[in-house]
């Protein structure tokens, strides 16, 4: 199918993108890589009368590495910033988990911030933004304002942001130095959605495990962060994952069934990719590149 008519509008600076949404409101979409969007319009599962393009503004496209956030602006690709050496080095889990998101043709259109914005439960990027306690830089026809990334996703779809607003930027919150992450997930063929996904936190002191937390995909309404120290506190972090843990992520995540799996089937996986997680992440020797522990797993 074809989209619906609409008006293309195409902006130059955020200013002006912001005035046209605050114009035309609920009928208005912004339109970044189009990677999710045109496929709606093209379904007719959305007909807005207006599209505000922003690829032509300028000074969304940059990275900025901070000594406490990756900043990255509207246009930044998802190809651009997982092939950006210094944000990968600064936060090792961004890059580990955009090498899961869809195939390099579409990483190389789509943008990271539309997917946070898009707010797809199946998506890579709001999950780990949740796990970095993120920030989402918000401007509208009142102005500036940050969302919390915990206060920004309402549900599959659903976020807080306004309609007449647009995310110039997202901040993902960087780790402390010791930090250890993976990101693990599974789907039918590399490059598909994941029937399920993971993003660990680790924090290891003398051996042991003082802090982990985890972020899921696919299998919750919304990404939300599990507090596994009260479970792996005090771990060593070379022995076995407990079966605690496996515990506390089936009870935590909330999938649905669908024609690829099974409810039941998403939580098994939740667990085990889990586990298989924090054990990458507390491997003793880090690898050689800190963002390669990333991994399409077959979970059996
Ligand atoms: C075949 C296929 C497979 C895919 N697989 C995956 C996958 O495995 N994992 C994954 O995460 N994604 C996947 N995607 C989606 C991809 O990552 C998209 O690029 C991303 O979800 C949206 O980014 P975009 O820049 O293309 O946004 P667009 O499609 O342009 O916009 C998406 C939505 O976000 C809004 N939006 C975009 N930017 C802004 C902004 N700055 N401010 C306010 N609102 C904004 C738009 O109005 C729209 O509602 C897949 C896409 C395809 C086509």
């Amino acid at each position: 199918m074809k989209p619906g008519p609409f008006v293309h509008h195409a902006p130059t600076t955020v200013d002006e993108a912001v005035a046209v949404l605050g114009e035309v409101g609920h009928d208005g979409k912004v339109l970044a890589g189009g990677q999710s969007l045109i496929p709606v319009l093209s379904m007719r599962l959305a007909t807005p009368g207006h599209l505000v393009d922003i690829n032509g503004v300028a000074g969304l496209d940059a990275v900025h590495v901070t000594d406490t956030a990756v900043r990255i602006g509207a246009l930044v690709r998802h190809a651009g910033l997982e092939q950006h050496d210094e944000a990968a080095t600064a936060l090792p889990l961004l890059r580990q988990a955009l090498r899961n998101v869809a195939h390099p043709a579409i990483r190389n259109r789509g943008t990271t911030v539309g997917s946070i914005a898009h707010a797809d439960p199946a998506g890579e990027m709001p999950s780990v933004l949740v796990l970095t306690d993120g920030v989402l830089e918000a401007v509208g026809p009142g102005g500036r304002r940050e969302i919390a990334a915990t206060d920004f996703f309402l549900g599959p779809l659903e976020t807080t942001l306004a309609e007449d607003e647009l995310v110039e930027a997202v901040r993902f919150t960087r780790f402390a130095p010791a930090t250890r992450t993976a990101f693990l997930e599974s789907s039918r063929r590399h490059g598909d959605y994941a029937l399920a996904g993971v993003a660990v936190a680790v924090d290891v002191a003398d051996g042991v495990v003082v802090g982990a937390r985890a972020g899921f995909v696919s299998v919750t309404p919304v990404p939300s962060v599990l507090d596994l120290t009260p479970v792996l506190g005090g771990w060593d972090a070379g022995a076995p994952v407990p079966d605690e843990v496996t515990d506390a992520v089936r009870e935590f995540v909330d999938p649905e069934g669908d024609i690829h799996a099974t409810a039941d089937y998403r939580r098994m996986l939740a667990a085990e990719l889990t586990r298989r997680a924090l054990a990458t992440a507390t491997q003793p020797t880090p690898a050689a590149d800190p963002a390669s522990t990333t991994a399409h797993e077959s979970v059996a």
